[in-house]
């Protein structure tokens, strides 16, 4: 079996631009965001989330991830129940795309949450990305069409770097995305050899 390899980071870190590198060197790459929503198109899930939320949260296009997000956003407790729900069918649907990787050295699992959803216990290692805070409310503010104090209360949201760091086996620092890609190259070199 691949040792599994978690990576993570606060919201403008870079842990996309990160994990898109690590794809481009070859390396199985699962985006645990993208297959969240994945999920949470399938029948069993939708029915699931109707069971629990109700009717409102549907209209005439089907589920309204808009109208689902602020209620969870607002209520810890319907947001725990919306990941009772949703994280079990990403675990599985990952054990099934592990499955043509059993041959890799490594494969990467990419998550926002993979702290926040306490699925850090189940890898190998953990690889957090980090970058100064203000470099991240730039970056957020640049890609996106959003206030700075929804970013910060995003950022306030998540666990802190400190928080992430001590959790870690690796940290790489981006702010120069090739001295980052270096040291990535190096993490990569030392978990390869390290069966
Ligand atoms: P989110 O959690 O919000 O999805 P993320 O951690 O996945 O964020 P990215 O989407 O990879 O972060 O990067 C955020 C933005 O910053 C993107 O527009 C990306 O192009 C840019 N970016 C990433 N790394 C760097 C860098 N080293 N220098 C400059 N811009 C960068």
């Amino acid at each position: 079996m691949p040792k599994i390899i978690g990576l993570t980071g606060g919201i403008g870190s870079g842990k996309t631009t990160i994990a898109n590198y690590i794809a481009s060197l070859g390396v199985p790459v699962y985006i645990a965001d993208d297959a969240g929503k994945k999920v949470m198109q399938t029948q069993e899930i939708l029915e699931a989330i109707k069971e629990q939320f109700g009717a409102a949260v549907f209209d005439e296009n089907g589920l309204n991830r808009a109208k689902l997000a602020a209620i969870v956003f607002e209520n810890p407790d319907k947001l725990k129940a919306l990941n009772a729900i949703v994280h079990p069918a990403v675990r599985q649907d990952f054990n099934n795309w592990l499955i043509q990787y059993k041959e890799a050295p490594i494969v990467v699992y990419e998550s926002a949450i993979l702290f926040e959803s306490g699925s850090y216990v189940n890898f190998d290692c953990i690889l957090t990305v980090t970058a100064p805070l203000e470099t991240r409310i730039n970056r957020v503010l640049e890609r996106e069409t959003i206030s700075r104090e929804q970013v910060v209360n995003r950022i306030n949201a998540q666990w802190t770097d400190e928080q992430r760091i001590v959790k870690s086996d690796f940290v790489v620092e981006n702010i120069d995305i090739d001295l980052a890609k270096l040291k990535i190259d190096e993490i990569l070199k030392i978990l390869s050899i390290k069966q």
